[in-house]
């Protein structure tokens, strides 16, 4: 076998399709790195997402979602359509940074990509009011939680193998 892939050699079937009659000739590597697509976090820019408000907001602090301008409905997370009514005139709101937690668990086997090193870690569900969401728990033990407890918001920032700074939000317990 050669090191490269010689379609006129047929003795050559490492990972490749090749078909008769003109049809185009799939190849694959034959070596498969990790795609991002395995990591828990969305590309936050214009360009890959149509909800880039949202990581813009958070970048500068602020966790915001869509609110529907046509029947008041609030969503999240974050949407281009409203999911009662199909309106597409969304705005943007602020939501609050602090809530209570709803419920929690601990994770201590299949973390999504980059959270593998925190196991065990602490989810929750918050509640913020007006809508609910879940969320990483930072700073957290499942021993020393209850439902009820305050939480505050946290913002990190993600280190990983796209050309953009990624920003994703999490809570921890609120200093009391
Ligand atoms: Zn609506």
């Amino acid at each position: 076998m050669t090191d490269h892939y010689d379609p006129t050699d047929s003795t050559d079937t490492r990972n490749h399709i090749r078909t008769d009659g003109g049809r185009d000739v799939v190849e694959l590597p034959d070596q498969v790195e990790l795609p991002r697509l395995l990591d828990f976090y969305e590309l936050q820019t214009e360009e890959t997402t149509e909800i880039a408000e949202f990581y813009d907001n958070l970048r500068e602090g602020q966790l915001t979602t869509t609110e529907c301008q046509d029947c008041g409905e609030l969503h999240f997370p974050p949407r281009i359509v409203c999911p009662e009514c199909q309106s597409d005139d969304l705005a943007y709101v602020d939501l609050p940074h602090e809530g209570e937690l709803f419920a929690f668990s601990t994770v201590r086997a299949g973390a999504p990509m980059g959270m593998e090193d925190d196991v065990p870690f602490v989810i929750g569900i918050v509640d913020l009011g007006e809508i609910t969401l879940s969320a990483h728990l930072d700073d957290a033990e499942y021993d020393d939680l209850s439902i009820g407890d305050p939480v505050e918001l946290k913002i990190v920032e993600i280190d990983g193998p796209v050309d953009h700074e990624r920003v994703f939000y999490r809570f921890e317990p609120k200093e009391t």
